[in-house]
């Protein structure tokens, strides 16, 4: 089923991650190419999510000691709600994303989960327990029905439809002269970023997890595309603890908290109102991309 070329030490977790969180296979994936020796300790637990609280206590992070990319970072997610990121590139924002996965340990500080530091779980757990749209999806050389069933292999065809309805690739799927059969992928049918996007929130709808993450989820999107899906995306959050890291700041005015990240460090924070009062950063973008995108501003932002 698989097909790439991977060392063979890795294949235990490869192995142990396609019996228990196939979910995040593509995840597991780049997790191997960047950093394979992250085990779980001896003693290891899973972790028991009961609220979803999620919190980064004086965060610390480098991925070569000579930079250090975050700097002392800290903030909470109360359970059920949605805090957002946002920031110019290259600001430490899906490094956020890659700890919370645990990709990386972190250099300083600890991650909590309803009061568990993620270093002391399982990694089997903690993934099953995180759904990620990331910034780009991986597809398997699958069916596409394969491809979104993965969020939970025990979805009925009926519940694979409706994801794919919620996120809005079921009429492009029903379009295909191959249909759900259709095989994507390297070797098969090529999807554009927004199409792989739509998959990898089909997917995430169907796993359910109670905490989500969507790093710039829907960046490669039309606004039309975008604004329908977002709908769909405050649905299925709406109790689900969430972070969204945003590129345009139109997706996340309701979030609970907005954080501004610059250089490693949050430099602003606060609800969409407070800080466009603040006249900060975070005003300084929101005026920048009005004007560049030419959004039409309903005049109660
Ligand atoms: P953002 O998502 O806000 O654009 P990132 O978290 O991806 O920012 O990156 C933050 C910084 O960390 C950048 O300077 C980037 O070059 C660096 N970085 C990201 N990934 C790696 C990596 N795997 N190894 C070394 N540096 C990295
Ligand atoms: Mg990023």
């Amino acid at each position: 089923m698989l097909q790439l070329f991977i060392p063979l030490n890795a294949l235990g977790i490869i192995y142990r991650q396609i019996k228990y969180t196939l979910a995040d296979m593509d995840l597991v994936f780049k997790l191997l190419k960047q950093k394979p020796e992250i085990q779980d300790v001896e003693n290891a637990t899973d972790i028991n999510v009961s609220k979803g609280e999620v919190k980064f206590e004086d965060v610390s992070f480098a991925y070569d000691k000579k930079r250090e990319i975050l700097h002392g970072v800290n903030f909470t997610i109360p359970a059920g709600k949605t805090v957002a990121v946002v920031g110019f590139s290259g600001g430490g924002k899906s490094t956020l994303v890659r700890l919370l996965f645990r990709f990386y340990d972190v250099s300083q500080g600890r991650i909590l989960i309803d009061g568990q530091d993620i270093k002391e779980c399982t990694q089997d757990s903690l993934r099953e327990t995180i759904g990620i749209v990331p910034q780009d999806t991986v597809l398997f050389n699958e069916s596409i029905f394969y491809n979104i069933q993965y969020g939970n292999l025990d979805a009925s065809r009926e519940e694979v439809e409706n994801a794919a309805k919620m996120a809005h690739i079921y009429d492009f799927i029903e379009g295909l002269p191959d249909g759900w059969d259709s095989v994507v992928g390297e070797r098969g049918l090529k999807l554009s970023g927004g199409e792989k996007q739509r998959v990898a929130i089909a997917r995430t709808i169907l796993k359910k997890p109670p905490i989500l993450i969507f790093d710039e989820a829907t960046s490669s999107l039309d606004s039309a595309t975008e604004q329908a899906i977002q709908k769909t995306l405050g649905k299925i959050s709406s109790k689900t603890s969430t972070l969204i890291i945003a590129h345009r700041l139109s997706t996340i005015v309701d979030a609970d908290m907005i954080l501004v990240m610059e250089a490693g460090k949050i430099i602003e924070r606060g609800s969409h109102l407070v800080l466009l009062e603040q006249q900060g950063r975070y005003s300084e973008m929101w005026n920048l991309q009005r004007d560049t995108q030419g959004e039409d501003s309903d005049n109660n932002g």
